[in-house]
């Protein structure tokens, strides 16, 4: 383990070596690890850290303070299937339209999508968030089976089946 100080402040990383060309640092749920080639000298390697220690006290801190960046659990995207399996039925039947395909998967610029062809993924990411807010994921897909757009109608449809739509939806940007 190697130490890095800021301001104060130290956190440890981890070096390791292996077949590559360039280094690479990674930092995942706060923690530091620092990837160099074999043929590099390790000198040099820490002073490319340092150099870079501002960057990377950022980023330690910021997982810290959100770890809703960091990976769900199991236990989480179990809760997630359950809900999207229940809830899917319980609005579609609202709404009066059902979807061909529902996924669980890996989104990475939006909470769900609907196709055309009336598939609908929903992101994983939302293991980490409250019923609420995946039941509001849930909904606002299930809607684009009638309004593929987002439309007055389209809203009004939203708010019809979870009048408060609006603060969950805040809490989810
Ligand atoms: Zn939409």
């Amino acid at each position: 383990m190697e130490t890095l100080s800021y301001k104060n402040e130290q956190i440890s990383y981890e070096m390791i070596r292996k077949r590559i060309k360039n280094m690479y640092i990674h930092i995942k749920e706060a923690k530091v690890i620092v990837t160099i080639p074999y043929k590099m000298e390790k000198g040099k390697a820490i002073s490319v850290v340092e150099e870079k220690k501002k960057w990377i006290f950022d980023r330690v801190r910021k997982q810290k303070q959100n770890p809703k960046e960091e990976k769900m659990t199991e236990k989480e995207l179990e809760k997630l299937k359950q809900i999207v399996q229940e809830k899917v039925p319980f609005y579609a039947e609202k709404i009066g339209e059902y979807p061909n395909k529902v996924r669980i998967r890996d989104l990475n610029y939006a909470w769900g999508s609907c196709s055309a062809k009336k598939n609908i993924s929903i992101n994983e990411k939302l293991a980490k968030y409250s019923e609420r807010e995946i039941e509001y994921v849930i909904l606002h897909e299930l809607c684009h089976l009638k309004h593929m757009n987002h439309s007055k109608q389209f809203w009004n449809l939203v708010e019809e089946c979870m009048p408060d739509y609006k603060s969950i939806r805040k809490e989810l940007k």
